[in-house]
């Protein structure tokens, strides 16, 4: 389970102080915000994380107010952050207690102020957390805003471990995501001279790895478990840094997300958690892989990519993991109309100009032999 050290030094590397609960109450943490006024930020689910903690940095002596948003689940648009914006002039720092939503809220408020922010983690949901970009709601679109990076992640795995299964099982998903994203960007690699760093793909290989050795202690919420899904998380957001791109944390599954996400807004609905839409395209990504081998046309670097989905998991053992989180496995589950769904399958791709299993099946028109499966499959 000691994987703290690692993880902290890494992030140090980052400028980011990845700090864990202990009996010395974040000392790195405290220390750095003497002297500064702090807001603490929560939502009406995460304000009894909020404000136990508040109280304590106050009985430390540090000055500390404590802001709920009046929702239960905010969304990140611009009226939620300009009701947060016009509260931070009497503070230097943000602390979100929350995951996704709160921080992004936190990341690009206090970019535009001119402060820092930091977050109390309060589930191992997405791989968002050292993003120094921030998804927003604007216009009834989502769009992705320049924010800042958090200073500090708080890590306590009593708060973790308690979240609801289902976010666990969107971060699960998020993080088994990564087999398809580096297996998209090797593809591209080998087959079209993409450029391709070792580095980055080596280190969410390696998380991803620990994940998939704790599988049962994460399918359990345990706390080995959910230490190496929240470690990869944060790695994620390293790795995209030092390839200077998404690639290594955002491949086919993640177009199909956003696919979806704008139905859902367009529609004017709650769109559901990030990793638990990824989770269903990574199970349609690996059966597009998986039944490579079977089809009957040829292409240019098909042995490549055969070979490459050789390496991949079953997504059927995905559906497994994410069910047993509380995860749909089924797009019809998240309330979306299987137009939408055939429809995603034959133009996700076109959402970014980057190289996936979903542009290899449609520019190649292998999608018209495989849509009625993977709809049997997965709607
Ligand atoms: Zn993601």
């Amino acid at each position: 389970m000691e994987n703290y050290q690692d993880i902290v030094k890494l992030s140090q590397q980052f400028g980011i102080n990845a700090e864990y609960a202990s009996e010395a109450f974040y000392p790195v943490f405290r220390a750095s915000l003497a002297g500064k006024n702090i807001l603490v930020l929560t939502d009406e689910n995460t304000v009894r994380y909020g404000r136990p903690f508040a109280s304590r940095l106050a009985d430390a002596g540090l000055s500390v107010s404590l802001y709920t948003i009046p929702e239960k689940e905010p969304v990140a648009d611009e009226k939620t952050c300009a009701l947060v914006a016009g509260r931070l002039a009497p503070y230097d720092y943000v602390l979100a207690v929350g995951a996704g939503t709160l921080n992004d809220i936190a990341k690009y408020t206090t970019f535009h102020a001119g402060k820092k922010c930091g977050v109390l983690a309060s589930a191992a949901s997405m791989d968002g957390f050292t993003s120094g970009v921030t998804p927003l709601i604007k216009k009834g679109f989502k769009i992705t805003e320049n924010a800042q990076t958090v200073s500090d992640i708080l890590i306590d795995f009593d708060i973790l471990c308690a979240a609801p299964k289902i976010m666990t099982g969107a971060g699960t998903g998020d993080i088994l995501a990564k087999f398809c994203c580096l297996t998209d960007w090797k593809m591209s690699h080998l087959l079209n001279g993409e450029a391709y760093n070792e580095e980055a793909a080596s280190l969410m290989r390696v998380a991803l790895g620990q994940c998939v050795d704790s599988i049962e202690s994460i399918k359990a919420c345990g706390r080995q478990g959910i230490d190496d899904l929240m470690r990869a998380l944060l790695i994620s957001g390293y790795a995209m840094v030092i390839a200077g791109s998404s690639r290594p944390a955002s491949g086919a599954e993640h177009h199909m997300s956003h696919f979806l996400e704008m139905d859902f807004l367009r529609r004017g609905e709650r769109i559901p958690l990030h990793g638990v839409k990824v989770g269903l395209g990574t199970m349609v990504s690996l059966r597009m892989y998986k039944r490579l081998k079977d089809l009957r046309e040829d292409f240019e670097g098909k042995e490549t990519a055969v070979g490459l989905a050789e390496a991949l998991p079953e997504p059927e053992w995905v559906a497994g993991v994410l069910s047993s989180l509380g995860c749909p496995t089924r797009f019809s589950e998240l309330g979306v109309a299987a137009d939408t769904v055939r429809d995603m399958l034959f133009n996700c791709y076109k959402i970014r100009d980057r190289f996936t299993i979903m542009t290899l099946y449609n520019k190649f028109g292998f999608m018209k032999g495989a849509a009625d499966e993977l709809m049997d499959l997965y709607y």
